[in-house]
């Protein structure tokens, strides 16, 4: 049984019935501010019952329905692997011919879809998805559906352009599903803003939620103060690409002391730039009770410099100094390699740096992954590194780092890679190979590949010759 709050129940008879799908587990699913935000803005509207599934199970959270009992289907697309999941969920219920639309960040490259997909829709749900609902309810033409903002119909569509609400006031429900299973916790969670004033040249966010745009501090103080209050929630996640940015955090962090005073809670804010600390955000996580800080050095120095992620390791030093005076105990480090030009002798730098930190009396966690190049991004054009070096580059981390270093490993790198950049063939691919195999391997992949004349490795390293993302507009 769940332990959940706030989930929605209405009576299912005469309504739309959506299937709101996140194709990975419920722990990360219900982490996700995006999905809970869908969930109840969809179900504002009576018409409609929207109810949430995982990988996990073919039943909903909220009924125990079948998948196949309803109307309309979304997925929430966030990583690349998961698509074989959103495959497989369709192949083995047999979905093909149920109306689907897919959302979420990795549709800003929609042409692995075209195959299982009816609807793709690009960008932020405030903007034109209701409307594409609305219009697939009425029986709206396929043509004047493809005409909506963020809408790409693969029978239809060349070309789309992502939609996104120009000013950050939209829906953002005080009383959200939440859970203690969650990664936070029972966590109100608040988008404080979308966007990213950086420019790191690898990351996918900064191009898929440009431009950077804040909510009104009144907003956020009101939906804070309501969740708390009513909501009764044990912590309030503030989440931005970089929180320290935010034009009225003052005032911010002076709300949160307040509200804390009349009913206590825990202040989690899970990513922060090194070099944008600010001291108040940082006194009021730790008086709090927060004990993690996450951070994303990337690389070594000068890596990190050419990749865009301008600061030097004195000041991430420095940082992690701060954050020791502070009482933070545990830092989470994210780390790449792979990186194009990255040495030994780079990653030697790197975990000369990690131990640093270690010194300092930390509790360290390190998150290493590759460096998997991804469309509109600055870095679109860069190569996966090979299999072997990669493998190398891991061993040599695993063998210096221990028990500090978790990683998703080399293939699921190779498969993000593969349909990051892939088109309309790849996405054929993974549907023959799921109706052959139900969980292919890459070698089984890699057969089937072959037999279509393609090279598997020739995409996961290079990426579609034809790069059919550049048709679809992000800005
Ligand atoms: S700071 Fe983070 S979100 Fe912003 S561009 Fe860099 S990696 Fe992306």
């Amino acid at each position: 049984m769940l332990d959940e709050k706030f989930a929605v129940r209405k009576k299912v008879r005469g309504r739309l019935r959506i299937a709101l799908i996140y194709p990975s587990t419920y722990k990360v699913a219900i982490s996700n501010l995006g999905l809970r935000i869908i969930y109840h803005l969809l179900n504002l509207d009576d018409r409609i019952y929207c109810e949430r599934f995982t990988a996990e199970s073919d039943r909903s959270i909220e009924t125990g329905s079948h998948l196949k009992e309803f109307d309309l289907i979304m997925f929430s697309y966030h990583y690349e692997p998961d698509l074989l999941e959103i495959i497989r969920k369709i192949i083995r219920l047999n979905l093909l011919d149920r109306p689907k639309i897919i959302g979420g960040p990795c549709t800003c490259n929609p042409f692995p879809l075209k195959g299982i997909a009816d609807y793709i829709y690009i960008g932020e749900a405030e903007s034109s998805l209701m409307e594409l609902i609305e219009g697939i309810m009425d029986g709206v033409g396929l043509e004047d559906l493809a005409r909506l903002e963020g809408v790409f119909v693969p029978q239809v569509s060349e070309t789309a352009r992502r939609a996104y609400p120009r000013k950050l006031d939209t829906f953002l429900p005080a009383l959200q599903v939440s859970s203690v299973q969650s990664v936070f916790g029972d966590a109100l969670m608040l988008d404080v803003s979308r966007g990213c004033g950086w420019s790191c040249l690898f990351c996918l966010g900064r191009s898929f939620y440009a431009p950077y745009r804040e909510r009104s501090l009144e907003q956020l103080v009101g939906v804070m103060r309501e969740g708390i209050m009513r909501g009764g929630y044990e912590a309030v996640v503030l989440i931005a690409s970089d929180l320290s940015r935010y034009s009225k955090l003052d005032g911010l962090i002076e709300a949160v002391g307040e509200i804390r005073r009349m009913r206590g809670f825990r202040l989690i804010a899970p990513s922060l730039r090194a070099d944008a600390m600010n001291e108040d955000l940082l006194d009021a996580l730790a008086e709090s009770g927060e004990k993690t800080i996450t951070i994303a050095p990337e690389s070594c120095e000068e890596l990190r410099y050419r990749i865009g992620k301008g600061f030097s390791d004195e000041s991430f030093l420095e940082t992690c100094r701060l954050l020791k005076r502070i009482g933070i105990s545990r830092v989470k480090l994210y780390i790449m390699f792979g990186l194009p030009g990255e040495t030994l002798s780079d990653l030697e730098k790197v975990v000369k740096l990690i131990k640093e930190v270690k010194s300092m009396g930390f509790e360290v966690r390190v998150s290493a992954n590759p460096f998997v190049p991804k469309p509109h991004t600055p870095m679109e054009d860069e190569e996966l590194e090979d299999q072997k070096s990669l493998r190398r580059k891991l061993k040599f981390l695993k063998r210096e780092l221990g028990g500090m270093l978790a990683t998703d490993g080399i293939k699921q790198a190779y498969l993000q890679a593969l349909i990051a950049r892939g088109d309309e063939r790849i996405g054929e691919l993974l549907v023959e190979a799921v109706k052959e195999y139900g969980e292919p391997t890459l070698a089984a992949m890699r057969r089937k590949a072959e037999k279509m004349g393609i090279s598997l490795d020739d995409y996961a390293r290079k990426g579609s010759v034809e790069r059919p993302w550049r048709r679809i507009k992000l800005n």
